[in-house]
């Protein structure tokens, strides 16, 4: 029997080069070899949206469309609507006693995004709502309801998954041994530094290239990433490793090519502009199948509503019969 994959992306957006290499080049390498559940988290991106939900309802289908593009086979992966698998939302109740504030408080993955929303929840977070706090309760409760075995996580997603195996285990000992500890997978490149420098490549830093951007657009971009301040002239020799059109040509450009633009950027027989030309030309190649592939779901939106239906019918499915188990351990299987 195939072990089962559990990971979830929030629909507050699309997806950009950092989602494609930090998550979604992973996800096609497990997708064959894998009972794959993949969840549009619109609960959990309705915890920081709650005021936009008509920006979270439309980003279910874009996020969807984006991740038929890079390439996931719906045949091969399940792709469900957090919201509709009511199991989850129960199961996150449940395991609201199983957690304590202060150890939620403590959740390094949560302390960051809370920093990060100084506008939403306050400077030191004190406007934070009990759904936000409680977040990692709730994929706890993703991850079980469907007995994931294997997440593929970020570094920087580590503390949620060790909250979750927090849980579980508490669960088994008060309850008996029912619910699998689930085991992180990271993703071989973890995170995208963003154009102007940033170590994370964000929709809300402004610093990202859109799998959806079109051939100008990203023009734009790469016209204005960050290089090496300390090149003037066009023949100034340059450190290519704190530039960052150096850094995407390591993501799209061909191996022989790489090493082209390095020694010539040291040896200053290179300039930044002809540089970014070409960096430009290879993005859009490396982008123009995803493109592609994205056009004829755009044009065909039966078939992506069909792929969220039945993958939902599937999770459905498999929550009901996990729920089952869960309840009669719990003893409130009336
Ligand atoms: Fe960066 Fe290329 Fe300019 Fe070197 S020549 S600093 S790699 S843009």
């Amino acid at each position: 029997m195939k072990k089962t994959i559990l990971t979830g992306l929030r629909p507050t957006g699309n997806l950009h080069l950092g989602h494609l290499f930090g998550a979604c080049q992973n996800y096609l390498k497990l997708q064959d070899d894998y009972d794959f559940y993949l969840e549009i988290a619109d609960v959990q991106a309705l915890t920081d949206n709650f005021d936009q939900p008509k920006k979270v309802r439309i980003n279910v289908n874009e996020i969807t469309m984006d991740l038929l593009a890079v390439g996931l086979d719906p045949k091969k992966v399940n792709f469900f609507i957090q919201s509709q698998i009511k199991e989850i939302a129960e199961l996150t109740v449940f395991y609201s006693n199983l957690v304590t504030i202060a150890r939620l408080e403590r959740n390094p993955t949560v302390k960051a995004e809370i920093a990060q929303k100084k506008d939403l929840f306050g400077h030191n977070g004190e406007s934070i709502t009990y759904g936000f706090l409680g977040y990692p309760v709730s994929q706890a409760a993703d991850i079980t309801t469907f007995d994931g075995e294997l997440i593929p996580v970020g570094e920087d997603q580590l503390p949620l998954i060790e909250q979750c195996r927090e849980i579980v285990r508490k669960f088994n000992s008060i309850y008996g041994d029912t619910l699998k500890e689930p085991q992180p997978i990271l993703s071989e490149t973890t995170r995208i530094k963003g154009l102007d420098g940033n170590e994370k490549m964000g929709k809300s830093l402004g610093n990202a290239i859109f799998l959806i951007d079109d051939e100008e657009t990203v023009q734009k971009k790469i016209m204005g990433a960050v290089t090496d301040p300390h090149k003037i002239r066009k023949d100034d020799p340059a450190n290519p490793d704190i530039c960052m059109v150096y850094y995407y040509h390591k993501l799209v450009n061909s191996k022989e090519n790489i090493q082209k633009v390095c020694t010539e950027c040291k040896s200053g027989t290179r300039g930044c502009v002809g540089c970014k030309r070409e960096l430009i030309e290879k993005m859009n190649e490396f982008l123009a199948p995803i493109k592609e592939r994205r056009k004829y779901y755009e044009e065909h939106p039966k078939e992506v509503e069909e792929i969220l239906k039945n993958g939902t019918k599937k999770a459905q499915e498999k929550a009901t019969e996990q729920m089952e188990k869960i309840k009669k351990a719990m003893m409130i299987d009336y």
